[in-house]
């Protein structure tokens, strides 16, 4: 939970040597010297990608074009040959529906592989969309939370590189969000980034291009969805699925100092009768229901900004902190997050696809990160 500090990760090469290596322009550094092979691999090859492999959504960058792939990362499979039925969009549509030889899962809790073989295919499915006609094995950037641990790190690149990956790099989620945020993190000057995703949330503090503290809280949106069937569970009698929670929470939920005054008819099943029922459900409800793990989420930001060097914590309290994630978009999280901490705080532009487009951008640096070996991993090296 505390500092952290990781070997794998492509942290220098994505984040630090960025501004000395703009206008390069990737496959030109080395150019002269380079063998013709290397030179043309890039443009005989697929598509460059960076992915964000996120516990809600995966979205996915082509060098070049910009997002071409953004679905919920879920897949349905049949449970009996195991053979996919659906990804994304149209896997989501069948939580809580499907048949009993089907089920629609999500392969990733909390930010990490929870499911390794649905995984590979999920991205198997979402990197050949991405490569659209081209048939060649693409060369993958992808986004990890700072708090994973080598293992994970290592499960990670492995279901790119089966997933048809050529090669894998790691980028810090943190930095990638600062990066499509636009954030000056090559400077000896500090950005704070705050990620709320759907089943973690992260805080870094970053400053020249590396991590300098980072915390990551098993806590993210679909916490807050658990927390409002929780309270309609207790308080309404009444049981509801995690899509209607979510609904429910995007409607009217919201946290102080937020004071929408709203209601939502809410319909689930009442667990003594058996029998469906509906309930009415209001903010003022959800404010309640949605305060322990929004307050668990703020004390982690504290938490860090304590543990933060004095130099760097001035810089933040100057210029603040950067909220992305969907979990960011809840009604009055942006406000009680500076409420507590004191710190001005600005929200991404688009929190859902920061991450995605700083990653993005980075595949301008990966000629580097290829000829690097810190932070990745190639099909050939990983046969032997
Ligand atoms: P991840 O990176 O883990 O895939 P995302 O950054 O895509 O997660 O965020 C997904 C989470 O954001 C979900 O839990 C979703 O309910 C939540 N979310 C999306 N939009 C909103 C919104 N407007 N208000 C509150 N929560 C939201
Ligand atoms: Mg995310």
């Amino acid at each position: 939970m505390a500092e952290r500090s990781r070997s794998g990760l492509a942290r220098g090469n994505s984040g630090a040597r960025r501004d000395s290596l703009a206008g390069a322009g990737g496959a030109g550094v080395d150019s002269a010297r380079a063998p013709l092979r290397r030179r043309l691999w890039p443009r005989l090859g697929g598509r460059d990608l960076a992915i964000d492999l996120g516990t809600a959504n995966t979205l996915v960058f082509a060098r070049g074009e910009g997002i071409v792939v953004s679905e919920p990362s879920v897949v349905a499979i049949d449970s009996q040959s195991g053979a996919v039925h659906a990804v994304g969009e149209d896997a989501q549509g069948m939580i809580g529906r499907t048949p009993a030889t089907i089920t629609a899962v999500r392969p990733l809790r909390h930010g990490v592989i929870a499911d390794f073989e649905v995984t590979e295919q999920m991205l198997r499915h979402f990197i050949e969309r991405a490569q659209g006609s081209r048939r060649a094995h693409s060369r993958v950037i992808i986004c990890a939370p700072s708090g994973i641990t080598d293992v994970e790190q290592r499960a990670l690149m492995e279901a790119c590189l089966a997933a048809g990956a050529r090669s894998v790099h790691l980028i810090e989620e943190s930095l990638a969000a600062a990066i499509g945020a636009g954030l000056p993190i090559g400077e000896p000057r500090a950005s704070l980034v705050v990620d709320v995703g759907g089943g973690t949330s992260e805080v870094a503090v970053i400053s020249l291009g590396g991590i300098v503290v980072s915390r990551s809280v098993r806590m993210g949106g679909y916490d807050l969805d658990e927390s409002v069937a929780a309270w309609l569970r207790g308080t309404h009698g009444l049981a509801i699925g995690e899509t209607t929670a979510e609904r429910v929470k995007l409607e009217v939920g919201g946290v102080a100092p937020d004071d929408t005054d709203a209601m939502s008819p809410v319909r689930g099943r009442d667990p003594v009768s058996g029998l469906p029922r509906e309930v009415q459900v209001t903010s003022e409800e959800l404010r309640r229901a949605l305060e322990g793990p929004v307050a668990e989420i703020t004390a982690a930001v504290k938490a860090t900004l304590e543990e933060t060097p004095p130099e760097l914590a001035a810089d933040i309290s100057e210029q603040g902190l950067l909220l992305a994630g969907g979990g960011a978009l809840l009604r009055g999280f942006a406000a009680r997050l500076e409420e507590e901490t004191k710190v001005p705080v600005a929200l991404a532009d688009d929190p859902l696809t920061c991450v995605a487009l700083g990653a993005g951008q980075a595949l301008d640096e990966i000629d580097l990160l290829e000829r690097t070996t810190a932070g990745g991993v190639s099909r050939t090296q990983r046969r032997r």
